[in-house]
């Protein structure tokens, strides 16, 4: 399974503080042991796909709406990410879950409306640490995917980011022993539902912790947030 190292930015950089991330990262771009995505936020999606045309750097939104276009005050459109050259839309973000009230129904929707554009989804699911320490991972795990992917299409591509609650913007990341086992448990869940996917990590991922979680079973990769924001430390933990 090919390697994806996936930057979350959040409501992070302008688009100048965009391009002038680019104009250092395509330098090194280069080096990364697998596919690079990003997924600035919606207003410097246009900056990020500029600045990065011609390298291998891949773009994608935060979230979008499940219809192209209407009366949807505030929505993302993924259609429009693709005209600007986009190719990923991350969905279901705990974030979006928690913050934003986002249900897995709404979820299933967003994944088959991107493959129908033919965008690729990546699926966020996670445990909250109440939930880890009930031993409920993964029922939890398992009815994210079970519902989020109801309608997603098992011919066209689509990741799953495997991302702890707990472990998100913390520091607290999860061992390499809860990563293998709950990684092999997402990666049973899907084949058992008839997907093949890469699994991503996320959750506190730094360039001293990526070395020792990529080698763990089924992690293709990861989704970081705070450790993408800086050219430097992206970049060592996409050359693990
Ligand atoms: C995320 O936002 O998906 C994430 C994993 O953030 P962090 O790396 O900062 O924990």
């Amino acid at each position: 399974m090919k390697k994806i190292f996936a930057a979350n930015w959040k409501l992070f950089k302008t688009p100048a503080e965009t391009r002038s991330f680019f104009s250092k990262f395509k330098e090194v771009v280069g080096q990364a042991t697998g596919e690079v995505v990003f997924f600035p936020s919606a207003i410097s999606l246009e900056a990020a796909v500029e600045t990065t045309k011609g390298s291998a750097i891949k773009i994608g939104s935060q979230n979008c709406y499940v219809q192209a276009q209407g009366a949807f005050t505030g929505e993302n459109s993924a259609q429009v990410v693709k005209e600007i050259g986009g190719t990923y839309i991350l969905i279901g973000h705990s974030e979006r879950r928690a913050i934003f009230g986002e249900t897995d129904a709404l979820i299933a929707d967003k994944v088959a409306f991107v493959q129908s554009l033919g965008l690729t989804p990546m699926l966020c699911i996670g445990e909250t640490l109440a939930e880890r320490e009930a031993t409920h991972t993964f029922r939890v795990l398992e009815t994210q995917l079970h519902l989020g992917l109801a309608k997603a299409d098992k011919s066209k591509p689509i990741v799953v980011a495997y991302e702890p609650v707990w472990a998100i913007g913390t520091g607290k990341v999860a061992t390499p022993a809860q990563v293998a086992e709950t990684h092999t448990d997402v990666h049973s869940i899907l084949t058992k539902l008839g997907f093949t996917a890469p699994i991503l990590y996320g959750g506190s991922v730094k360039p001293d912790n990526a070395g020792e979680l990529i080698k763990q079973a089924h992690v293709s990769g990861f989704l970081v947030g705070g450790a993408s924001l800086e050219v430097d430390s992206f970049i060592k933990i996409a050359t693990v």
